[in-house]
């Protein structure tokens, strides 16, 4: 079985503490194996990338534009290898891995091709004020399982683009795609500026508690978030933490049922629902609860399950059994309190972690399936009668990242989103993420935001230049 190895400041190592077994989710069998890193390899990495900062941070802008762009096209180039990486420790069929691989591409040649400049506050006989963004240090970034080729784009990208060096800590059930990633960087940067570090227990919390790291940009659970804010306080981290969602849909009256399904669908259902900005919790005006929850379900039993890099599969396995485990029982929970199973509802039998698309019916606020995460691909449909009372409902949870309004009348629906309480508001979409936009989540979603020129500037410190001229 292959080995592959950790990057340290764009060498490839082998694991001085041995090496783990990467699954593939459609088979639930092991088909590679990665080096482990330990402490030890940390502490080099951070020392590397420390030397590295010296020289890298008074790079060009010029330079630093250029090296991402050779890196995007060195990804497109081997993008088809690539997604095929993704799919096997991932589980997501083919051409959504595609998707991933050139949406990273797309994402670095945004980020190449931006810019920092100085703003200048004043400029008299007496003063010259100028404002300057100067790179942070060393930057840890920590990636989960879900979009791992891509989240890790979006994590490394912006921090080199702004003169930082960058230990990247893929999740341990998907690290081989970032290590190709973290291959192709090296040879891009200088030596140092760049090490991809894999492995299991406790590398994760080593870097947030790593007094030689200055800033963590993690995506995952909330829980974990909170950790790494605990451990970063060490030496007051700067953070951008992406965290969980429970992003409510509400589906005005008069809706165009036709029209909509297909894109409620998309957006609950992307990535076999382990998105964290997917559609989770559907909210239905009674009128037409039940032509949408029909349209729904005529979606699902037209997806193809199977394994990723089969021809024709537009449906994978969910990414490991513990999301399974959690789906199961959100569901099992939801038909113990009387909900309707409209479609799916049962793992598949045979190899892999497979579940079907499910669809929940008869179903309300106060069950778990409803007011939790599922991060898989269920997806809970609540009847309302009142605009103003599911508006409620849909503001009281503890997460905040995104929400959407679906009507006919677009500026009423715009009106409603407005008031949801969420760091994107969408209107007749869902999970639209593009890297000229900025994202983030308000309450237990996230701290802070990425893309764009603000996500850019959350991998900078402000430099006030004030020359008095007298
Ligand atoms: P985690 O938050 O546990 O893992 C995310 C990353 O953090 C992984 O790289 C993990 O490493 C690392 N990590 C684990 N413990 C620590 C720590 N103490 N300090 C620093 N880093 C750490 O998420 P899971 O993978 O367990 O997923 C669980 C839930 O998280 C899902 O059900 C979903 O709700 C949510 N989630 C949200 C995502 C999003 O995009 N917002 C993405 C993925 C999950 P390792 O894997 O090696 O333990």
């Amino acid at each position: 079985m292959h080995e592959y190895p950790y990057i340290v400041g764009g060498q490839a190592r082998s694991g001085s503490e041995g090496s783990f077994e990467v699954i593939e989710p459609a088979t639930g069998k092991p088909f590679a194996r990665c080096a482990a890193a330990g402490r030890e390899q940390l502490d080099e990495a951070v020392a590397l990338a420390r030397q590295a900062f010296a020289g890298w941070r008074c790079s060009s802008h010029e330079q630093r534009g250029a090296a991402l762009s050779n890196i995007a096209a060195d990804i497109e180039a081997d993008a088809e290898a690539i997604a095929r990486l993704i799919v096997r420790e991932q589980g997501k069929p083919l051409a959504l891995a595609m998707n991933e691989v050139m949406g990273g591409v797309a994402w670095a040649r945004y980020r190449a091709a931006q810019q920092l400049p100085v703003e200048v506050i004043e400029d008299s006989g007496q003063n010259r004020i100028e404002l300057h963004r100067r790179p942070l240090g060393v930057v840890a970034s920590i990636t989960p399982w879900n979009w791992p080729f891509m989240i890790a784009v979006w994590h490394i990208m912006p921090a080199l683009r702004a003169g930082n060096c960058v230990i990247s800590k893929p999740s341990s059930l998907t690290p081989l795609s970032t290590l190709k990633l973290g291959e192709i960087i090296a040879r891009h940067v200088p030596a140092g500026v760049m090490s991809v570090l894999t492995g299991v227990g406790g590398l994760g919390g080593a870097m947030a508690a790593h007094p030689g790291i200055d800033k963590i940009v993690f995506t995952g659970s909330t829980q974990t978030g909170q950790r790494v804010m605990r451990d970063g306080a060490v030496n007051l981290k700067r953070l951008t933490l992406e965290l969980g969602g429970n992003d409510a849909a509400i589906v005005l009256p008069g809706s165009d049922v036709q029209q909509i399904a297909g894109p409620i669908f998309q957006a609950a259902f992307l990535n076999m629902g382990q998105t964290c900005a997917a559609l989770k919790r559907l909210y239905v005006h009674r009128s037409i609860y039940q032509p949408l929850c029909q349209a729904l379900v005529g979606l699902a039993q037209q997806a193809v399950i199977g394994n990723g890099l089969e021809e024709g599969v537009t449906f994978g396995p969910v990414q490991n059994p513990d999301q399974l485990a959690l789906v199961e029982a959100l569901v099992a929970d939801a038909r113990a309190q009387g909900a309707t199973v409209l479609c799916g509802g049962e793992r598949l039998a045979g190899e892999g972690f497979f579940y079907p698309p499910t669809l929940v019916a008869d179903i309300s606020d106060g069950s778990r399936l409803v007011d939790e995460e599922q991060f898989g691909p269920v997806l809970p449909i609540v009847a309302y009668d009142d605009v103003e009372e599911v508006l409620q409902r849909a503001n009281a949870s503890q997460f905040a990242l995104g929400g959407s309004v679906w009507g006919p009348d677009g500026e009423a629906a715009a009106a409603l989103a407005a008031r949801l309480e969420s760091g994107v508001a969408w209107v007749n979409c869902h999970a639209q993420i593009r890297p000229d936009t900025p994202f983030g989540g308000c309450k237990m979603s996230g701290y802070g935001v990425e893309f764009g020129q603000e996500g850019l500037l959350a991998f900078t410190a402000q430099q006030l230049l004030f020359r008095h001229k007298g």
